[in-house]
C-alpha cells in the first residue's frame, strides 16, 4: 500500500515585505492535492491572487476535474480584479498536483501556469515535471538562448501565462506512474531562481525518510543567496506500507486505489500524517526592508501572451515591468534584403513574434559595412541610444 507524506513551508525572504506566495498541503477536500501559486501585482494584489487559486483548488472534489477548477480560479481572479480598481491586473502562477490511479497503477495529475515548478525525485535523479511559461523558456525552446543566458537574462522574470490575465488560461497537465520511493517538489521561482538546479537536486535527495528537513534546508538555500523573492516549497513523499491484517488505527491512511467499478473513479490516497504547513519568515520583523518605492521595482514582470504580439506585450508589460523598458531602450543592427536597419527593441522571436520593431532604415548595403561592425550586425549586439548613433554615423565605407 502507497501512502503520502507531506511538507510545506514558506517564506517572505529578506526582501519583499509581503508574502504573496500561496500553498495547499492536503488540506482541501481532496486531500491528495497539493500546490504552490505565486501572487503578481501591486501592494498586495498578488498575494490576493494566489490566495484565490489556493482557496479554489481546496474546495476541489476528489472526483471533480482538475483543470476546470484552475479555469474556475482564473475566472473568479479576473472577477474580483475587475470589481476592484486596487486589484486590478493581479494575476499567480499555479503549479498543482494530486494522486489518483489505480493500486496497481497509481499515478500523479501535474498541472500548471505560469514559472512554479513541479520536479520529480526518483532513485536519485531529479527530473523537471514542468516548462516554465516564461519569455526565457521561449527564448531556450527557440534557440535563441541557452540555458546558462537563461539564468541569467534580465527578463527571467517575464512570464507568458498567468491565471488572471486573460478570460481564458491554457493550463498544461501531465500525467505521471507513481511508486514507492518518489518524491515531489512544489516551488516558486523564489527557490529555482535563487539556487541553481543540481543543488535543489542534491538537498531533495538528502534525508531521503523525511520531507520536512529537506523543504527547510531548501528555504535556507534560497534565503542563503540572497532571498530576493518569496520562497515556497512543497514536498510528497511517496511512501510504502507493510500491510496488515486489520484495519490501521490512528491517522494512518492508505493511497489504496480500488475504485468501485473496478477500472476508474479511484479512491483518494489521503495522506498519512495530517498535513504540516509552516508559513515562517514574517517580513516585518526582518531588517533588511528596502524602501516602498525600490520593492515596487522588483515587482514581477507584466503577464502577456506573446502570441498576441508586441502590442500587448507593451500594454501589459509598460505598468509592471522594469525588463520589459529594458529591453525597448536596447537597439540592434540587421540586415533587411542586403541593407542595414536599425531596430528598437530585443533581437528575439518567441513563438514567432518579434520583440522588436524597425527604428531607423541606413541605407548602407552589407558590401560597404566596415569590418569592426560586420561582427555586431552579424550578432546583433545591444546598444543603447547614444551607443547606436556614432555607429550609424560611422558605418558605412
Ligand atoms: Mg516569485
Amino acid at each position: 500500500m502507497l501512502f503520502l507524506e507531506p511538507f510545506g513551508a514558506t517564506d517572505a525572504g529578506k526582501v519583499r515585505a509581503n508574502n504573496e506566495d500561496a500553498l495547499l498541503v492536503g488540506e482541501g477536500r481532496d486531500e491528495t492535492l497539493f500546490a504552490v501559486a505565486d501572487g503578481i501585482g501591486g501592494f498586495e494584489a498578488g498575494e490576493v491572487a494566489s490566495r484565490i487559486a489556493v482557496d479554489i483548488l481546496k474546495e476541489l472534489e476528489p472526483e471533480a476535474s482538475f483543470e476546470a477548477a484552475i479555469r474556475e480560479a482564473n475566472r473568479r481572479i479576473l472577477a474580483v480584479g475587475r470589481g476592484d480598481e486596487r486589484l486590478s491586473g493581479m494575476g499567480t502562477t499555479i503549479v498543482a498536483v494530486r494522486f489518483g490511479g489505480t493500486r496497481e497503477e497509481p499515478v500523479a495529475q501535474v498541472a500548471h501556469v505560469g514559472d512554479s515548478r513541479a520536479y520529480l525525485l526518483r532513485s536519485g535523479e531529479m527530473k523537471p515535471l514542468t516548462e516554465d511559461h516564461s519569455l526565457v523558456a521561449e527564448l531556450v525552446r527557440s534557440g535563441d538562448l541557452t540555458r546558462d543566458q537563461a539564468a541569467e537574462h534580465p527578463q527571467k522574470n517575464l512570464i507568458t501565462r498567468a491565471l488572471g490575465a486573460d478570460e481564458e488560461v491554457e493550463v498544461d497537465t501531465m500525467v505521471l506512474p507513481v511508486e514507492a520511493g518518489d518524491r515531489l517538489l512544489l516551488c516558486s521561482d523564489g527557490l529555482s531562481d535563487m539556487v541553481p538546479e543540481a543543488r535543489i537536486a542534491e538537498i531533495l535527495a538528502d534525508v531521503p525518510d523525511d520531507p520536512e528537513a529537506p523543504a527547510r534546508n531548501l528555504i535556507a538555500a534560497a534565503l542563503d543567496a540572497g532571498g530576493s523573492d518569496n520562497v515556497t516549497v512543497v514536498i510528497v513523499d511517496i511512501k510504502q506500507e507493510t500491510p496488515r491484517e486489520e484495519e490501521p488505527s490512528g491517522d494512518t491512511r492508505e493511497m489504496s486505489a480500488v475504485s468501485r467499478s473496478g477500472n476508474q473513479a479511484p479512491t483518494r490516497p489521503p495522506a498519512q500524517r495530517p498535513p504540516r504547513t509552516e508559513r515562517q519568515g514574517d517580513a516585518r520583523n526582518r531588517v533588511s526592508r528596502p524602501p516602498k518605492a525600490a520593492r515596487r521595482k522588483r515587482k514581477r514582470g507584466g503577464f502577456g501572451r506573446f502570441v498576441r504580439g508586441l502590442a500587448a506585450v507593451l500594454i501589459v508589460a509598460t505598468a509592471l515591468t522594469p525588463a520589459y523598458l529594458w529591453g525597448t531602450s536596447r537597439y540592434f543592427l540587421g540586415l533587411d534584403d542586403g541593407e542595414v536597419v536599425a531596430y528598437q527593441g530585443l533581437p528575439y522571436a518567441p513563438l514567432g513574434v518579434e520583440l522588436n520593431e524597425e527604428w531607423r532604415r541606413t541605407g548602407v548595403q552589407a558590401s560597404e559595412v566596415k569590418t569592426p561592425y560586420r561582427g555586431p550586425i552579424e550578432n546583433h549586439t545591444l546598444y543603447t541610444q547614444a551607443e547606436i548613433e556614432p555607429v550609424l554615423q560611422d558605418l558605412g565605407k
